[in-house]
């Protein structure tokens, strides 16, 4: 992975790229007035799981770029795999034509499926798989004739992007306080997260307790829900909150028993992060709907899709153009960013990547032990190529944030990206790990929050 040619410097880009970048470049996720007086790291290029800064310092991508990179920057074999396809199609609109990558990938993903969710709806990002889905299974029903099923029903601190309908179905306050006022909200139901589990209750008795609210819910608006939105697995933005898949095959029942849909957005959980390639197959269940995203492109280009069953595709097949799914995206179907997918996959198959990515797991959960018997650390936790555990910081306002920051502060200093989520720290690799990296990684996680919690948690302003 180091064998990737450092490009020149571009003088240009040294020195002064930060403050260029804070200048004009209005950064997502960010008060720009805090940006203002914390370091920026201006990139040159990356290598592997390494991203390296315009001076030289290496950083070790621990997140995977938010959650989208899977074999590393500058993969030799996706970069051919692109090389290739800029000599034959860069783009084309998807209406009226079709090429061979995005054919390819759909036939992949439906196969990866057995073929149950035979269909793929293409666009660039997950907020917009997400719009698309919620789309398609109220306009499924209504094609039905059952033009009353117009709700949805959200999970408890569940995200599914932040345009103005996935935000109606996410319960992140952050994110979703300010627009309120413009939201048409939906029903949000208990999260199973297996953090709740009160005095003896085991996690499949959390899921079976939330699966329990749905239902109460369900039952309630008999005739009027189109479907119920979940995170198989982990709610990673609640802060990798995770549950027992006895909640997905519980849902999966109750949403057959009162005809409601079953979307399940794997934009974060899917390829591969939870162990399976879908996080479904964990349960045993397939949903309706299935939202892709982050990792599908390798973490290359903007890709997004929904896979649905032949039961909605059919919903919409007719000689009515108003009956059909006329939604559009511009870069609908873009053939590098599939091509980008296909290589992807391909690195799946060829590198046996679930497997091996079991023992990277075990070797990693080995290197995080220590944190089991640190009382400053609380529910530690692990699924798949994701791990978390809980801060245990004084019950003060603001004090997860400070943590957070401190945290990633002392992560940096030591050559880690890591971002915790409030209190929660997480690591969510790329699956290009070696064994000394991993160690490496968790010797710098483990050092970053002793430094943090020996002198870091008062909260500053
Ligand atoms: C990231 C994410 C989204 C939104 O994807 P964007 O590409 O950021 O719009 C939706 N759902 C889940 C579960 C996600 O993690």
């Amino acid at each position: 992975m180091d064998a990737s040619p450092r490009p020149p410097a571009d003088p240009s880009n040294l020195g002064d790229l930060a403050a260029r970048s804070l200048r004009q470049v209005w950064h997502p996720c960010t008060q720009m007035k805090q940006q203002a007086k914390l370091p920026l790291v201006a990139l040159s290029h990356g290598e592997g799981p390494w991203l390296v800064d315009t001076d030289g310092e290496r950083y070790l991508d621990a997140i995977s770029s938010w959650w989208v990179n899977l074999f590393g920057h500058a993969n030799p074999r996706i970069n051919a795999a692109l090389v290739d396809q800029l000599g034959r199609l860069e783009h084309a609109m998807l209406a009226g034509f079709t090429h061979e990558p995005v054919v390819a990938l759909a036939e992949r993903l439906s196969a990866l499926t057995g073929g149950v969710l035979g269909h793929a709806f293409f666009a660039s990002d997950g907020a917009s798989a997400v719009e698309i889905a919620l789309k398609m299974s109220f306009h499924a029903w209504r094609n039905q004739g059952h033009s009353d099923k117009r709700e949805f029903v959200c999970v408890r601190h569940g995200y599914h992007g932040e345009t103005l309908g996935a935000l109606a179905v996410t319960d992140v306050a952050l994110f979703r306080d300010a627009y309120d006022p413009l939201l048409r909200h939906a029903h949000v139901v208990a999260s199973p997260d297996a953090r709740d589990a009160r005095d003896g209750e085991t996690p499949v008795d959390v899921a079976r307790r939330a699966a329990a609210d749905l239902e109460t819910l369900l039952v309630q608006r008999e005739g009027r829900i189109a479907a119920v939105i979940v995170e198989p697995l982990v709610q990673c933005a609640a802060g990798m909150a995770m549950h027992d898949p006895e909640y997905l095959r519980r849902v999966r029942a109750l949403c057959d028993e009162h005809g409601a849909h079953l979307i399940a957005d794997e934009i974060a959980v899917g390829c591969g992060r939870t162990g399976t390639f879908f996080a479904s197959e964990q349960a045993g269940i397939w949903p309706d709907l299935l939202t892709l995203s982050k990792g599908i492109s390798g973490g290359y280009l903007p890709l997004s899709l929904v896979l649905s069953r032949d039961a909605i595709y059919n919903a919409f097949y007719d000689d009515d153009t108003a009956r059909g799914f006329l939604h559009s995206h511009s870069y609908t179907g873009n053939p590098l960013a599939c091509r980008a997918a296909l290589a992807t996959l391909d690195l799946f198959a060829d590198d046996d990547v679930l497997a091996r990515n079991v023992l990277r797991a075990q070797r990693l959960t080995q290197a995080l032990a220590p944190l089991a018997d640190d009382p400053r650390a609380r529910h530690v936790r692990h699924r798949g190529m994701i791990w978390a555990f809980d801060a245990v910081l004084p019950d003060a306002p603001g004090a997860a944030g400070a943590f957070a920051k401190r945290f990633s502060t002392e992560a940096r200093t030591r050559g880690v990206l890591l971002r915790p989520i409030g209190g929660t720290v997480y690591l969510m690799p790329p699956y290009v790990l070696d064994d000394d990296t991993v160690d490496w990684l968790a010797a710098r996680t483990l050092e970053a929050f002793d430094a943090t919690m020996t002198h870091g948690t008062e909260v500053h302003a």
